[in-house]
């Protein structure tokens, strides 16, 4: 009998260990997961097959002669289907100084509770 392949291979960036996973399902459909060395990574491996999310930073334009561009980025990790949209509407928008650091740019992107931020402060004086 042939050994069964796995459907995905990734590696856990849960913590340094970086673990190796590979990912099978069953004729039930189930997920099942080997390569992990604790129950982090079975949590990993299903939110990352099911519901992949990032972080996204980026920059967006700033009406400053010192920086033109801040650096944004989201407080908590985005639907991957969301990312594309959120960096084009990113990409046009300008932001007028002052801003805070952490001050929300973009409020509950598309429904998904993320926001986008800014990554640093820009003040008057920019
Ligand atoms: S499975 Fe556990 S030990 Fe391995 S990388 Fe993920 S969190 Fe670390």
């Amino acid at each position: 009998m042939s050994r069964q392949e796995p459907i995905q291979e990734m590696i856990c960036i849960s913590c340094p260990l970086g673990c190796h996973l590979s990912l099978y399902k069953n004729d039930k459909d189930e997920l099942s997961v080997t390569g992990n060395k604790c129950a982090r990574g079975i949590v990993y491996a299903e939110e990352e097959f099911y519901a992949p999310k990032r972080i996204v930073t980026c920059t967006c334009r700033a009406e400053s002669r010192i920086l033109p561009r801040l650096p944004v980025r989201t407080n908590a990790s985005l639907p991957k289907e969301h990312i594309n949209d959120l960096i084009k509407a990113a990409y046009a928008m300008t932001v007028k100084p002052p801003v805070a650091c952490g001050q929300v740019l973009i409020e509950d992107f598309k429904g998904t509770g993320v926001n986008l931020i800014a990554s640093m402060s820009l003040g008057d004086g920019h």
